[in-house]
């Protein structure tokens, strides 16, 4: 239950637009892509979609500070830092980093009024001891800890919410794809895919080197789901690019009008393309791409530029 006080939903549920490029006009699929990036500007897509139940879940039990995890260009971060503001959440956010670095990112953190600590490589690997010392030092926070990229149990009850949002248009797909960090999007898309008992084949597409890991962590979040993964589409690795991917993108976002950046749904898009070059689909199948937002990773992205 949604405590009503506050406008949990933003702008969903999202449109879905169809899709044209010169590929999919030579083909007989057809490519939609459901805009989860228009949730909001910086609590966009997947991020809002995961914290969500968490922020509702610490709103009734009256916990108002939140610890998180992120690197220096963290969606999740800054999806924390904003929402955190709006509903009076207190957001402490670890930056994984040498040094105290400084970008467009953390800055809007900062604005939004997140308590910005970097910790080195070494000390953020043990995100729990970061995490019990902080609670130690502010023992009347009553602070809750979420992970890295917003994983958590209730993540999966929001994403789960994207195939509710299809189903109720009436709109059916052969497929759904969504681009993978740690693979929590993708066990919800399952979970609700399952559950609701509707006939789409989930695929995901890893965003960084060595994939296959996604597969375990979605299967322990929901044993029952089923999905395929692409694990060929990373580009070198998480936040890697190639010259060809760049092209892609500047080539999608100028004929579609709809941004895409290199880091999740430049590489998800890229994938899409490939398997449609390769006919992997059948003839007249609907594919849905799910646009996860996360646009301001792009800024610090100089190469595409
Ligand atoms: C965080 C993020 C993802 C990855 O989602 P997971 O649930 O961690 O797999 C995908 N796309 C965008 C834009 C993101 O910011």
């Amino acid at each position: 239950m949604l405590n009503s006080t506050f406008n949990f939903s933003f702008n969903s549920p999202t449109p879905t637009h169809a899709i044209t490029t010169a590929l999919t006009d030579k083909s007989t699929v057809s490519v939609y892509m459901k805009r989860d990036d228009l949730i909001h500007p910086f609590i966009s897509g997947n991020k809002w979609r995961k914290l969500k139940y968490i922020f509702e879940n610490m709103l009734r039990n009256d916990q108002h500070t939140v610890v998180t995890f992120g690197g220096a260009w963290s969606n999740h971060l800054l999806a924390t830092a904003c929402a955190g503001a709006i509903f009076k959440i207190r957001t402490i956010g670890f930056v994984r980093g040498e040094e105290q670095v400084s970008n467009p990112v953390l800055n809007l953190c900062k604005l939004y009024g997140m308590e910005l600590n970097y910790v080195d490589r070494s000390a953020y690997r043990d995100k729990k001891a970061l995490f019990d010392s902080w609670k130690l030092s502010n023992l009347n926070a009553k602070a809750v800890f979420v992970d890295e990229g917003g994983a958590h149990p209730l993540a999966l009850i929001g994403c789960e919410e994207i195939i509710e949002e299809i189903k109720a248009t009436g709109q059916e797909f052969d497929h759904i794809f969504c681009a993978c960090g740690t693979g929590t999007t993708l066990a919800g898309l399952a979970k609700g895919i399952a559950e609701h008992e509707i006939k789409t084949r989930l695929h995901g597409v890893p965003v960084l080197a060595g994939g296959d890991f996604i597969g375990d962590t979605v299967r322990e979040l929901y044993p029952d789901g089923l999905f395929e993964l692409h694990t060929a589409y990373h580009f070198g690795g998480y936040a890697k690019t190639k010259p060809e991917l760049l092209d892609f993108i500047r080539d999608f976002v100028s004929k579609s009008g709809i941004l895409i950046e290199p880091v999740y749904t430049g590489k998800l898009m890229y994938a899409v393309n490939q398997l449609i070059e390769q006919n992997f689909f059948a003839e007249n199948d609907k594919i849905l791409v799910l646009h996860t937002g996360g646009m301001t990773g792009i800024l610090g992205m100089h190469e595409l530029f």
